[in-house]
């Protein structure tokens, strides 16, 4: 998988990015410059496949479920797990779930106890709603878990090396790593799904969660660009 972070624009840089590319965007826009934050949520919609999905984290100031509709997102109803993570957050923020269409690939065995006891980071409600430390700590490791669990139900482990397409679990219960039922015709199980953050700020917690949890990532920062493959 490869993970990279560039440092652009972001609108320039989504600008350059091909069609139906990415699987899934979790991003938190700056607040502030707004029409630059909406041009680029627009290329965002170009940039993701047809059953992808945005997360999309904003504060006060951020773009409004109007502008969002016009440039033809579907409102997606959010996981009960999100409602409970963003609770409390200071300043406040709400999570969107946006889509292009209304099917679009959520897989909601990603964050089942029996699939996800096995990973170091606590996943249950209680354990994830107060997480200990002080206050910075807390905040960094709530933004963490949400985007990690985003991340888990948007996308999949495996995905199809010809066209990007996830992959959908073949039983219910099994753990992540043997999800091998494609969503697409071909046969062939060596890509990865493609996570983008056109807003990785510092702070962002998404290039760390894309990395924990398998998936390829593209982040793009406003300060100096490191890379790397694994
Ligand atoms: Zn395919």
């Amino acid at each position: 998988m490869s993970w990279r972070i560039e440092h652009s624009d972001a609108l320039s840089l989504l600008r350059e990015l091909p069609d139906s590319w990415a699987q899934m965007c979790v991003t938190s826009p700056p607040t502030g410059a707004l029409s630059t934050t909406l041009a680029a949520l627009g290329e965002v919609r170009r940039v993701l496949r047809e059953d992808g999905t945005l997360w999309l984290l904003v504060g006060r100031g951020g773009p409004s479920l109007n502008a969002l509709d016009e440039q033809g997102w579907t409102h997606q109803p959010l996981p009960p797990w999100s409602t409970r993570l963003v609770r409390g957050w200071c300043p406040p923020v709400r999570l969107l779930l946006l889509t292009k269409q209304r099917r679009y690939f959520y897989d909601d065995l990603a964050l089942d106890y029996r699939v996800t006891q096995r990973l170091s980071w606590p996943t249950s409600p209680r354990q994830a709603s107060r997480p200990q430390g002080c206050g910075f700590v807390r905040e960094r490791e709530r933004r963490l878990q949400l985007v990690r669990r985003c991340i888990l139900a948007g996308s999949s482990m495996l995905a199809c090396g010809v066209c990007g397409a996830p992959y959908r679990r073949a039983r219910p219960g099994e753990r992540e790593g043997v999800m091998r039922r494609p969503t697409c015709s071909h046969k062939n199980p060596e890509g990865r799904c493609l996570v983008l953050d056109p807003f990785c700020g510092p702070g962002a917690a998404t290039t760390e969660a894309a990395h924990c949890s398998g998936r390829s990532f593209l982040g793009i920062a406003p300060t100096r660009g490191i890379g790397g493959e694994r």
